[in-house]
């Protein structure tokens, strides 16, 4: 028992160096892309070229500090009612540009009346990973179905791919850290992801067949809507 409070204490320290660092390099990052930015207009198209690659290596960098933020801070800053649909919608501006990108379309069904407890960007955050990890997966004619619907006083979040699907070795790896199977991948997306459902008392499941598609269930108590005093 002892042990294990030396450990959890020894976490927080790590956690919160973790999430100062992440602060601190979050800022130069950004004044560099700004820079990069203004040096791109008096450019040839060579370098401009160049300047293009430096930026988006530069956001890759950002996303994974991101990442790192919300590992080091996985607790929930403002926990409210949160109606799916809405939120879902607030994401659509990203991932449907995204997909449509890599050749994709993207569905969504969702119906308004579900409610769950939880925090909006965090939510938002969990979501997009997986959603983005589709899109990455996509062969030809890539389509992604976003349904939810409540059933045994659970709102459930189905997410479906028909991407190049899992090797069934490989689900049991999914959120361990640092697992990845793309050349550019970080292997955080999903364990950050795991936590934060975790988080708001939710439970997330995968199922997929190799290069058929890959299904993501998402499950959190369902919050029936209180009307508005
Ligand atoms: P990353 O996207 O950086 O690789 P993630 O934690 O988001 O890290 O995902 C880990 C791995 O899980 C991916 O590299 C990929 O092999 C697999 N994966 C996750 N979602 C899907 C999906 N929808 N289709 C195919 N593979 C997936
Ligand atoms: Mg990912």
């Amino acid at each position: 028992y002892n042990q294990h409070l030396q450990a959890s204490e020894k976490m927080e320290v790590i956690s919160s160096l973790t999430a100062s660092v992440a602060h601190e390099i979050r800022n130069p990052l950004q004044v560099t892309r700004g820079f990069l930015q203004l040096v791109s207009e008096d450019s040839n198209e060579k370098n401009k070229k160049f300047v293009e690659i430096a930026i988006g290596e530069l956001d890759r960098a950002a996303e994974i500090i991101t990442d790192f933020l919300t590992f080091a801070k996985p607790q929930l800053d403002e926990v409210t009612e949160l109606n799916i649909s809405k939120e879902l919608k607030q994401i659509e501006g990203i991932i449907v540009p995204l997909a449509t990108s890599h050749g994709g379309t993207v569905f969504l069904n969702i119906p308004n009346d579900l409610y769950i407890c939880g925090n909006s960007s965090k939510l938002k955050q969990a979501l997009i990973n997986i959603i983005k990890n589709s899109i990455e997966a996509f062969q030809k004619d890539g389509q992604i179905h976003i349904q939810a619907h409540e059933h045994n006083n659970n709102v459930v979040i189905q997410i479906k791919d028909n991407g190049a699907g899992i090797e069934p070795a490989q689900l049991a790896k999914l959120g361990e850290p640092y697992f990845s199977t793309k050349t550019k991948g970080t292997g955080l997306g999903l364990m950050v992801t795991f936590r934060l459902i975790e988080a708001m008392k939710g439970t997330i499941e995968f199922s997929s067949q190799k290069h058929v598609g890959t299904e993501v269930m998402i499950r959190f108590p369902a919050v029936s809507q209180r009307p508005t005093e």
